[in-house]
Protein backbone atom coordinates (compact mmCIF):
# COMPACT_ATOMS: atom_id res chain seq x y z
CA UNK A 1 0.00 0.00 0.00
CA UNK A 2 1.42 3.91 -1.46
CA UNK A 3 0.35 6.97 0.22
CA UNK A 4 1.06 10.35 -0.96
CA UNK A 5 1.26 13.58 1.22
CA UNK A 6 0.42 17.36 -0.42
CA UNK A 7 1.25 19.60 1.92
CA UNK A 8 0.03 23.32 2.30
CA UNK A 9 1.01 26.08 4.17
CA UNK A 10 3.62 26.93 6.62
CA UNK A 11 6.76 24.83 8.38
CA UNK A 12 4.64 23.43 11.09
CA UNK A 13 2.48 21.87 8.35
CA UNK A 14 5.98 20.43 6.44
CA UNK A 15 6.86 19.17 9.92
CA UNK A 16 3.40 17.44 10.53
CA UNK A 17 3.33 16.10 7.16
CA UNK A 18 6.59 14.86 7.62
CA UNK A 19 5.92 13.33 10.68
CA UNK A 20 2.64 11.73 9.69
CA UNK A 21 4.47 9.87 6.89
CA UNK A 22 6.70 8.37 9.18
CA UNK A 23 3.54 7.17 10.95
CA UNK A 24 2.37 5.40 7.91
CA UNK A 25 5.88 3.94 6.82
CA UNK A 26 6.26 2.45 10.28
CA UNK A 27 3.05 1.23 9.58
CA UNK A 28 4.19 -0.52 6.71
CA UNK A 29 3.22 1.64 3.70
CA UNK A 30 5.46 3.17 1.19
CA UNK A 31 5.83 6.83 -0.47
CA UNK A 32 4.04 6.63 -3.67
CA UNK A 33 5.94 9.01 -6.34
CA UNK A 34 2.73 10.61 -7.88
CA UNK A 35 -0.96 10.34 -7.59
CA UNK A 36 -1.67 7.86 -10.02
CA UNK A 37 0.67 5.19 -7.86
CA UNK A 38 -1.01 5.92 -4.22
CA UNK A 39 -3.36 4.21 -2.50
CA UNK A 40 -3.96 6.98 0.15
CA UNK A 41 -3.36 10.43 -0.56
CA UNK A 42 -3.82 13.28 2.18
CA UNK A 43 -3.94 17.17 2.22
CA UNK A 44 -2.43 18.82 4.38
CA UNK A 45 -4.14 22.09 4.30
CA UNK A 46 -3.66 25.73 5.54
CA UNK A 47 -6.65 28.09 6.59
CA UNK A 48 -4.38 31.27 6.94
CA UNK A 49 -5.36 32.73 3.74
CA UNK A 50 -8.31 32.07 1.01
CA UNK A 51 -6.24 31.04 -1.40
CA UNK A 52 -4.75 28.22 -0.07
CA UNK A 53 -8.44 26.91 1.80
CA UNK A 54 -9.32 27.25 -1.95
CA UNK A 55 -6.62 25.04 -3.19
CA UNK A 56 -6.48 22.80 -0.78
CA UNK A 57 -10.66 21.88 -1.80
CA UNK A 58 -9.76 21.92 -5.54
CA UNK A 59 -7.51 19.00 -4.97
CA UNK A 60 -9.59 17.00 -2.70
CA UNK A 61 -12.18 17.44 -5.20
CA UNK A 62 -10.77 16.19 -8.00
CA UNK A 63 -9.49 13.36 -6.01
CA UNK A 64 -12.96 12.28 -4.97
CA UNK A 65 -13.79 12.83 -8.03
CA UNK A 66 -11.01 10.48 -9.22
CA UNK A 67 -12.63 7.46 -7.34
CA UNK A 68 -15.03 6.98 -10.13
CA UNK A 69 -12.31 4.94 -11.78
CA UNK A 70 -10.45 4.17 -8.67
CA UNK A 71 -12.92 3.75 -6.05
CA UNK A 72 -10.24 2.27 -3.72
CA UNK A 73 -8.53 5.34 -3.01
CA UNK A 74 -8.32 6.59 0.34
CA UNK A 75 -8.63 10.78 0.53
CA UNK A 76 -7.86 12.33 3.57
CA UNK A 77 -7.72 16.04 4.90
CA UNK A 78 -5.49 17.14 7.69
CA UNK A 79 -4.16 20.69 9.05
CA UNK A 80 -5.92 23.86 9.91
CA UNK A 81 -9.02 23.12 7.69
CA UNK A 82 -10.28 20.15 9.16
CA UNK A 83 -10.84 22.04 12.50
CA UNK A 84 -12.39 25.28 10.58
CA UNK A 85 -14.87 23.42 8.65
CA UNK A 86 -15.44 20.75 11.37
CA UNK A 87 -17.95 17.78 9.64
CA UNK A 88 -18.96 20.56 7.33
CA UNK A 89 -16.32 19.67 5.22
CA UNK A 90 -17.93 16.65 4.10
CA UNK A 91 -20.46 18.61 1.90
CA UNK A 92 -18.18 20.39 0.79
CA UNK A 93 -16.10 17.60 -0.94
CA UNK A 94 -18.23 14.26 -0.86
CA UNK A 95 -16.59 11.25 -0.49
CA UNK A 96 -13.88 11.90 1.33
CA UNK A 97 -12.76 9.52 3.59
CA UNK A 98 -11.88 11.36 6.73
CA UNK A 99 -11.28 14.75 8.45
CA UNK A 100 -8.71 15.19 11.10
CA UNK A 101 -7.12 17.63 13.23
CA UNK A 102 -3.94 18.77 13.11
CA UNK A 103 -2.56 17.49 16.17
CA UNK A 104 -4.93 14.68 16.65
CA UNK A 105 -3.62 13.55 13.15
CA UNK A 106 -0.35 11.29 14.33
CA UNK A 107 -2.56 9.55 16.88
CA UNK A 108 -5.42 8.76 14.58
CA UNK A 109 -3.62 8.43 10.98
CA UNK A 110 -3.09 4.77 10.66
CA UNK A 111 -6.29 3.65 11.88
CA UNK A 112 -8.09 6.25 10.00
CA UNK A 113 -6.52 4.76 7.12
CA UNK A 114 -7.17 1.23 7.56
CA UNK A 115 -10.86 1.90 8.42
CA UNK A 116 -11.11 4.34 5.14
CA UNK A 117 -9.30 1.45 2.90
CA UNK A 118 -11.97 -0.87 4.22
CA UNK A 119 -14.35 1.18 2.91
CA UNK A 120 -15.33 3.60 5.70
CA UNK A 121 -16.09 6.92 4.73
CA UNK A 122 -16.93 10.76 6.37
CA UNK A 123 -14.88 10.07 9.51
CA UNK A 124 -14.30 12.85 11.85
CA UNK A 125 -12.04 13.55 14.35
CA UNK A 126 -11.13 17.06 16.19
CA UNK A 127 -8.23 18.54 17.63
CA UNK A 128 -8.50 17.41 21.69
CA UNK A 129 -8.59 20.77 22.77
CA UNK A 130 -12.34 20.96 21.86
CA UNK A 131 -12.24 24.29 19.78
CA UNK A 132 -13.41 22.69 17.03
CA UNK A 133 -16.92 23.11 15.81
CA UNK A 134 -18.74 20.41 17.50
CA UNK A 135 -21.93 19.10 14.82
CA UNK A 136 -22.07 16.09 13.40
CA UNK A 137 -24.13 16.26 10.08
CA UNK A 138 -24.53 12.75 10.55
CA UNK A 139 -20.93 11.58 10.61
CA UNK A 140 -18.64 9.66 12.75
CA UNK A 141 -17.24 12.45 15.34
CA UNK A 142 -14.54 10.82 17.11
CA UNK A 143 -13.02 11.53 20.63
CA UNK A 144 -9.36 12.21 19.76
CA UNK A 145 -6.65 10.80 21.86
CA UNK A 146 -5.85 12.60 24.75
CA UNK A 147 -3.17 13.64 26.18
CA UNK A 148 -1.26 14.35 22.72
CA UNK A 149 2.03 15.44 22.23
CA UNK A 150 1.95 16.50 18.36
CA UNK A 151 1.23 14.11 15.37
CA UNK A 152 4.32 12.29 16.50
CA UNK A 153 5.48 11.19 19.71
CA UNK A 154 8.53 8.50 19.00
CA UNK A 155 8.60 7.06 15.71
CA UNK A 156 11.73 5.89 13.84
CA UNK A 157 12.26 5.45 10.78
CA UNK A 158 15.63 5.62 8.27
CA UNK A 159 14.27 6.55 5.05
CA UNK A 160 14.61 10.29 4.40
CA UNK A 161 17.99 11.98 5.00
CA UNK A 162 16.82 15.90 5.22
CA UNK A 163 20.13 18.12 6.85
CA UNK A 164 17.77 20.35 7.90
CA UNK A 165 14.33 19.35 9.61
CA UNK A 166 11.78 21.24 12.16
CA UNK A 167 10.82 20.29 15.47
CA UNK A 168 7.64 21.82 17.00
CA UNK A 169 8.04 23.45 21.00
CA UNK A 170 5.26 25.20 21.32
CA UNK A 171 1.75 24.40 19.78
CA UNK A 172 -1.21 26.74 19.43
CA UNK A 173 -0.96 30.69 19.64
CA UNK A 174 -2.80 33.05 22.45
CA UNK A 175 -2.33 36.31 20.88
CA UNK A 176 -4.96 37.04 18.63
CA UNK A 177 -4.26 39.29 16.06
CA UNK A 178 -6.80 40.77 14.64
CA UNK A 179 -6.80 39.28 10.70
CA UNK A 180 -5.28 36.16 11.95
CA UNK A 181 -7.17 32.18 12.32
CA UNK A 182 -4.36 29.98 13.74
CA UNK A 183 -5.83 30.79 17.53
CA UNK A 184 -8.83 29.49 16.42
CA UNK A 185 -7.83 26.22 14.78
CA UNK A 186 -4.46 25.85 16.30
CA UNK A 187 -5.72 25.59 19.64
CA UNK A 188 -4.65 27.90 22.76
CA UNK A 189 -0.63 28.12 23.75
CA UNK A 190 0.74 24.81 25.07
CA UNK A 191 4.66 24.48 25.72
CA UNK A 192 6.52 21.30 25.18
CA UNK A 193 8.49 19.36 28.18
CA UNK A 194 12.06 20.55 27.28
CA UNK A 195 13.86 16.68 27.54
CA UNK A 196 10.59 15.35 24.59
CA UNK A 197 11.92 18.07 22.49
CA UNK A 198 15.60 17.03 22.87
CA UNK A 199 14.39 13.67 22.50
CA UNK A 200 12.48 14.88 19.26
CA UNK A 201 16.02 16.76 17.90
CA UNK A 202 18.73 13.51 18.67
CA UNK A 203 15.79 11.77 16.31
CA UNK A 204 16.73 14.10 14.23
CA UNK A 205 20.51 14.37 14.52
CA UNK A 206 20.36 10.42 14.46
CA UNK A 207 18.68 10.96 11.09
CA UNK A 208 21.27 12.96 9.53
CA UNK A 209 20.16 16.57 10.60
CA UNK A 210 22.11 19.03 11.24
CA UNK A 211 20.03 21.88 11.53
CA UNK A 212 16.99 22.26 13.16
CA UNK A 213 14.96 25.16 13.58
CA UNK A 214 12.53 25.21 16.83
CA UNK A 215 8.72 26.09 15.81
CA UNK A 216 5.99 27.86 17.56
CA UNK A 217 3.73 30.36 16.40
CA UNK A 218 4.66 32.97 18.55
CA UNK A 219 7.87 31.00 19.25
CA UNK A 220 9.22 33.61 22.08
CA UNK A 221 5.97 32.55 23.76
CA UNK A 222 7.61 28.92 24.85
CA UNK A 223 7.41 28.44 28.77
CA UNK A 224 5.72 31.65 29.64
CA UNK A 225 2.01 30.08 30.09
CA UNK A 226 0.98 27.15 32.42
CA UNK A 227 5.04 26.07 32.41
CA UNK A 228 7.68 25.61 34.85
CA UNK A 229 11.12 24.78 33.64
CA UNK A 230 12.08 21.48 35.28
CA UNK A 231 14.60 22.73 38.27
CA UNK A 232 16.58 19.71 37.73
CA UNK A 233 17.78 20.92 34.32
CA UNK A 234 20.44 23.62 35.50
CA UNK A 235 21.53 26.59 33.04
CA UNK A 236 25.49 27.01 32.90
CA UNK A 237 25.09 29.87 31.31
CA UNK A 238 22.64 31.43 33.76
CA UNK A 239 19.69 32.27 31.65
CA UNK A 240 15.95 32.32 33.83
CA UNK A 241 14.13 32.44 30.75
CA UNK A 242 12.26 29.39 28.71
CA UNK A 243 13.34 30.06 25.55
CA UNK A 244 17.37 30.83 26.30
CA UNK A 245 17.56 28.01 28.81
CA UNK A 246 15.88 25.18 25.83
CA UNK A 247 18.05 26.84 23.46
CA UNK A 248 21.36 26.10 25.89
CA UNK A 249 19.94 22.55 26.68
CA UNK A 250 19.38 21.61 22.95
CA UNK A 251 22.92 23.16 21.78
CA UNK A 252 24.29 21.15 24.95
CA UNK A 253 22.50 17.82 24.95
CA UNK A 254 23.01 17.56 21.07
CA UNK A 255 26.13 18.35 19.88
CA UNK A 256 25.86 16.61 16.56
CA UNK A 257 23.04 19.41 15.41
CA UNK A 258 25.25 22.08 14.39
CA UNK A 259 22.58 24.81 13.62
CA UNK A 260 19.90 25.69 15.45
CA UNK A 261 17.22 28.07 14.96
CA UNK A 262 13.72 29.12 15.51
CA UNK A 263 10.64 30.67 14.25
CA UNK A 264 8.33 33.08 14.01
CA UNK A 265 9.87 35.63 16.68
CA UNK A 266 7.89 38.90 17.93
CA UNK A 267 10.06 41.66 19.08
CA UNK A 268 8.30 41.02 22.83
CA UNK A 269 10.52 38.38 23.18
CA UNK A 270 13.55 40.06 22.30
CA UNK A 271 15.18 39.99 25.64
CA UNK A 272 18.79 40.69 26.55
CA UNK A 273 18.62 36.98 27.52
CA UNK A 274 17.62 35.90 24.14
CA UNK A 275 19.82 38.56 22.49
CA UNK A 276 22.84 37.30 24.67
CA UNK A 277 21.70 33.18 24.04
CA UNK A 278 21.73 34.05 20.16
CA UNK A 279 25.36 35.33 20.48
CA UNK A 280 26.77 33.51 23.06
CA UNK A 281 25.33 29.27 22.23
CA UNK A 282 28.23 28.87 19.09
CA UNK A 283 25.06 26.67 17.58
CA UNK A 284 22.01 29.09 17.47
CA UNK A 285 22.17 30.60 13.94
CA UNK A 286 22.71 34.41 13.39
CA UNK A 287 18.90 34.66 11.87
CA UNK A 288 15.71 35.63 13.25
CA UNK A 289 12.40 36.04 11.59
CA UNK A 290 10.38 38.81 13.02
CA UNK A 291 7.11 39.31 11.47
CA UNK A 292 6.33 43.23 11.07
CA UNK A 293 3.43 42.92 9.38
CA UNK A 294 3.00 46.76 8.90
CA UNK A 295 5.01 49.75 10.02
CA UNK A 296 1.89 52.13 10.64
CA UNK A 297 0.93 52.12 14.30
CA UNK A 298 -2.31 53.14 13.84
CA UNK A 299 -2.57 49.67 11.61
CA UNK A 300 -0.24 47.64 14.20
CA UNK A 301 -2.82 49.10 16.75
CA UNK A 302 -5.71 47.73 14.81
CA UNK A 303 -4.29 44.80 14.53
CA UNK A 304 -3.69 44.04 18.02
CA UNK A 305 0.09 42.78 17.42
CA UNK A 306 1.35 44.40 20.77
CA UNK A 307 4.32 47.05 19.51
CA UNK A 308 4.27 49.78 17.84
CA UNK A 309 7.19 51.01 14.79
CA UNK A 310 9.54 52.02 17.60
CA UNK A 311 8.75 49.15 19.74
CA UNK A 312 9.95 46.94 16.71
CA UNK A 313 12.57 48.85 15.83
CA UNK A 314 13.85 49.00 18.96
CA UNK A 315 14.09 45.47 18.84
CA UNK A 316 15.83 45.17 15.61
CA UNK A 317 18.44 47.50 16.84
CA UNK A 318 18.99 45.19 19.79
CA UNK A 319 19.62 42.47 17.51
CA UNK A 320 21.86 43.78 15.31
CA UNK A 321 23.96 45.34 18.07
CA UNK A 322 24.04 42.35 19.94
CA UNK A 323 24.53 39.74 17.51
CA UNK A 324 26.91 39.84 15.12
CA UNK A 325 26.07 39.72 11.05
CA UNK A 326 22.45 38.63 11.85
CA UNK A 327 19.92 38.19 9.06
CA UNK A 328 16.49 39.42 9.88
CA UNK A 329 14.02 38.24 7.81
CA UNK A 330 9.88 39.28 8.30
CA UNK A 331 6.16 39.20 7.09
CA UNK A 332 4.34 42.13 6.12
CA UNK A 333 0.36 42.08 5.11
CA UNK A 334 -0.38 44.71 2.40
CA UNK A 335 -3.55 46.26 2.14
CA UNK A 336 -5.48 45.65 5.86
CA UNK A 337 -8.67 47.30 6.01
CA UNK A 338 -8.59 50.94 6.13
CA UNK A 339 -4.55 51.10 5.33
CA UNK A 340 -3.96 54.20 3.44
CA UNK A 341 -1.31 55.30 1.54
CA UNK A 342 0.35 56.98 4.41
CA UNK A 343 -0.18 53.67 6.33
CA UNK A 344 1.42 52.00 3.57
CA UNK A 345 4.16 54.55 2.97
CA UNK A 346 4.88 54.16 6.59
CA UNK A 347 5.80 50.02 6.07
CA UNK A 348 8.35 51.21 3.44
CA UNK A 349 9.93 53.48 6.02
CA UNK A 350 9.91 50.77 8.29
CA UNK A 351 11.16 48.03 6.11
CA UNK A 352 13.82 50.66 4.98
CA UNK A 353 15.25 51.43 8.88
CA UNK A 354 15.04 47.65 9.41
CA UNK A 355 17.23 46.71 6.66
CA UNK A 356 15.20 43.37 6.15
CA UNK A 357 17.70 40.08 4.41
CA UNK A 358 13.97 38.61 3.19
CA UNK A 359 10.37 39.85 3.54
CA UNK A 360 7.40 37.50 2.88
CA UNK A 361 4.87 39.81 1.84
CA UNK A 362 0.82 38.67 1.68
CA UNK A 363 -1.87 40.49 0.49
CA UNK A 364 -4.88 40.56 3.50
CA UNK A 365 -7.33 37.86 3.36
CA UNK A 366 -9.90 38.28 5.56
CA UNK A 367 -10.70 34.99 7.49
CA UNK A 368 -13.85 33.90 9.18
CA UNK A 369 -14.31 34.58 12.49
CA UNK A 370 -11.46 37.15 12.82
CA UNK A 371 -12.29 40.30 14.09
CA UNK A 372 -10.57 41.99 10.47
CA UNK A 373 -13.14 39.86 8.94
CA UNK A 374 -15.84 42.24 10.37
CA UNK A 375 -14.30 45.51 9.08
CA UNK A 376 -14.90 46.56 5.39
CA UNK A 377 -12.25 45.27 3.03
CA UNK A 378 -11.76 48.52 1.39
CA UNK A 379 -8.27 48.33 -0.41
CA UNK A 380 -9.16 46.84 -4.14
CA UNK A 381 -8.01 43.97 -5.19
CA UNK A 382 -5.51 45.80 -8.00
CA UNK A 383 -4.22 48.01 -5.14
CA UNK A 384 -3.66 45.20 -2.68
CA UNK A 385 -1.47 44.05 -6.10
CA UNK A 386 0.18 47.03 -6.35
CA UNK A 387 1.34 47.75 -2.82
CA UNK A 388 2.68 43.73 -2.85
CA UNK A 389 4.82 44.34 -5.90
CA UNK A 390 6.09 48.16 -4.56
CA UNK A 391 7.74 46.06 -1.44
CA UNK A 392 8.85 43.29 -3.52
CA UNK A 393 10.95 45.83 -5.29
CA UNK A 394 12.06 47.39 -2.45
CA UNK A 395 12.86 44.21 -0.99
CA UNK A 396 15.32 43.73 -4.22
CA UNK A 397 16.91 46.42 -3.13
CA UNK A 398 17.37 46.01 0.16
CA UNK A 399 18.36 42.38 -0.74
CA UNK A 400 21.26 43.82 -2.95
CA UNK A 401 22.49 46.20 -0.60
CA UNK A 402 22.46 43.32 2.37
CA UNK A 403 24.60 40.80 0.05
CA UNK A 404 26.65 42.88 -1.33
CA UNK A 405 28.09 43.38 2.16
CA UNK A 406 29.25 40.08 2.46
CA UNK A 407 31.57 39.95 -1.11
CA UNK A 408 34.78 39.10 -0.57
CA UNK A 409 33.64 37.38 3.03
CA UNK A 410 33.99 33.63 3.86
CA UNK A 411 30.72 32.41 4.84
CA UNK A 412 30.16 28.73 6.83
CA UNK A 413 27.87 27.01 4.45
CA UNK A 414 25.98 23.73 5.13
CA UNK A 415 25.87 21.75 2.11
CA UNK A 416 22.35 20.17 0.71
CA UNK A 417 23.66 19.19 -2.13
CA UNK A 418 23.25 19.73 -5.80
CA UNK A 419 21.57 23.23 -7.20
CA UNK A 420 18.15 22.79 -9.16
CA UNK A 421 19.28 25.19 -11.64
CA UNK A 422 22.85 23.72 -12.58
CA UNK A 423 23.15 20.59 -11.39
CA UNK A 424 26.91 20.52 -11.18
CA UNK A 425 26.81 23.12 -8.65
CA UNK A 426 26.02 22.68 -5.02
CA UNK A 427 24.04 24.92 -2.58
CA UNK A 428 23.78 25.24 0.95
CA UNK A 429 22.74 27.80 3.21
CA UNK A 430 25.03 30.29 5.70
CA UNK A 431 24.18 30.48 9.34
CA UNK A 432 21.96 33.57 8.15
CA UNK A 433 19.88 31.48 6.20
CA UNK A 434 20.82 32.45 3.07
CA UNK A 435 21.26 30.27 -0.27
CA UNK A 436 24.63 30.13 -0.99
CA UNK A 437 25.99 28.26 -4.60
CA UNK A 438 29.60 27.41 -4.89
CA UNK A 439 31.47 24.61 -6.54
CA UNK A 440 31.20 21.12 -4.67
CA UNK A 441 34.96 19.97 -3.60
CA UNK A 442 36.17 16.62 -3.76
CA UNK A 443 34.84 14.96 -1.43
CA UNK A 444 31.89 16.69 0.05
CA UNK A 445 28.91 14.98 1.28
CA UNK A 446 25.17 16.81 2.07
CA UNK A 447 25.82 18.47 5.84
CA UNK A 448 29.21 18.81 5.47
CA UNK A 449 30.23 22.53 6.81
CA UNK A 450 32.01 24.00 3.94
CA UNK A 451 33.66 27.15 4.18
CA UNK A 452 32.80 29.56 1.01
CA UNK A 453 33.99 32.58 -0.07
CA UNK A 454 31.36 35.01 -1.54
CA UNK A 455 32.00 36.81 -5.02
CA UNK A 456 28.82 37.98 -6.24
CA UNK A 457 25.69 38.35 -4.89
CA UNK A 458 22.17 38.90 -5.99
CA UNK A 459 19.01 39.55 -3.42
CA UNK A 460 18.25 36.29 -2.57
CA UNK A 461 21.54 34.50 -2.99
CA UNK A 462 25.31 34.22 -2.69
CA UNK A 463 27.54 32.71 -5.34
CA UNK A 464 31.19 31.85 -4.14
CA UNK A 465 34.49 29.32 -4.04
CA UNK A 466 34.67 26.87 -1.15
CA UNK A 467 37.54 27.29 0.85
CA UNK A 468 37.67 24.42 3.23
CA UNK A 469 34.95 22.08 4.64
CA UNK A 470 34.50 21.12 8.36
CA UNK A 471 32.90 18.14 7.02
CA UNK A 472 31.47 15.49 10.05
CA UNK A 473 34.15 17.15 12.36
CA UNK A 474 36.78 17.41 10.79
CA UNK A 475 38.68 20.23 8.08
CA UNK A 476 38.63 19.10 5.03
CA UNK A 477 40.62 21.33 2.80
CA UNK A 478 40.46 22.08 -0.57
CA UNK A 479 43.48 21.12 -2.92
CA UNK A 480 43.34 23.73 -5.42
CA UNK A 481 41.87 27.55 -5.41
CA UNK A 482 38.91 27.91 -7.93
CA UNK A 483 39.42 31.64 -8.18
CA UNK A 484 38.04 32.55 -11.43
CA UNK A 485 38.20 29.06 -12.90
CA UNK A 486 34.31 28.93 -13.14
CA UNK A 487 30.84 30.24 -14.10
CA UNK A 488 28.78 31.59 -11.62
CA UNK A 489 25.50 30.45 -12.28
N1 LIG B 1 2.93 33.19 13.89
C1 LIG B 1 3.58 33.99 12.97
C2 LIG B 1 3.44 35.44 13.40
O1 LIG B 1 3.03 35.73 14.45
O2 LIG B 1 3.72 36.31 12.64
C3 LIG B 1 3.10 33.73 11.57
C4 LIG B 1 1.76 33.15 11.41
S1 LIG B 1 1.00 33.10 9.85
C5 LIG B 1 0.92 31.41 9.60
C6 LIG B 1 2.20 33.62 8.69
C7 LIG B 1 1.91 34.96 8.12
O3 LIG B 1 0.72 34.96 7.37
C8 LIG B 1 1.70 36.07 9.13
O4 LIG B 1 2.89 36.56 9.67
C9 LIG B 1 0.98 37.11 8.34
O5 LIG B 1 1.87 37.99 7.69
C10 LIG B 1 0.25 36.28 7.28
N2 LIG B 1 -1.20 36.26 7.52
C11 LIG B 1 -1.85 35.76 8.58
N3 LIG B 1 -3.17 35.98 8.46
C12 LIG B 1 -3.35 36.63 7.28
C13 LIG B 1 -4.49 37.13 6.59
N4 LIG B 1 -5.69 37.01 7.09
N5 LIG B 1 -4.29 37.72 5.40
C14 LIG B 1 -3.05 37.84 4.87
N6 LIG B 1 -1.95 37.41 5.48
C15 LIG B 1 -2.10 36.80 6.68
FE1 LIG C 1 -1.54 34.56 14.08
FE2 LIG C 1 -0.68 36.60 15.55
FE3 LIG C 1 -0.61 34.09 16.54
FE4 LIG C 1 1.07 34.79 14.58
S1 LIG C 1 1.02 35.65 16.65
S2 LIG C 1 -0.16 32.92 14.69
S3 LIG C 1 -0.17 36.20 13.39
S4 LIG C 1 -2.43 35.26 16.03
Amino acid sequence: MTFLIHTYGCQMNVRDSDLLARRLRAAGFAEAATEDEADVVLVNSCSVREKAEEKAIGKLGMLCAARRDRPGLVVGLTGCMANRLGPDVFGLVPGLSFSVGPRAAGPAVVSLVRRALDGAKGMFVPDPDGHTVERSNGHTVEQPDRPTVGPCDRVTAKDDTAVSSFVTILYGCNQRCSYCIVPSVRGSEESRDPRAIVAEVREEAARGAKDVCLLGQSVMRYGRMGFAWPEDIPSPMGFAEPLPRLLEFVAREVPEVRRLRFTSGHPSGVTDELVRAMREIPAVCPHLHLPMQSGSDRILRDMRRGYDSARYLAAVRRLREGVPDIAITTDIIVGYPGETEEDFEATRALMRKARFDNSFIFKFSPRPGTPAAQMEDDVPAAEKERRNQVLLADQDDLGVANNALWIGREVEVLAEGPSLRNAARWSGRSGQNKIVIFDPPPGIERGDLIRVEIGRANPQTLFGEPRGAIGRNRLLHVPVPLVGSHNLC
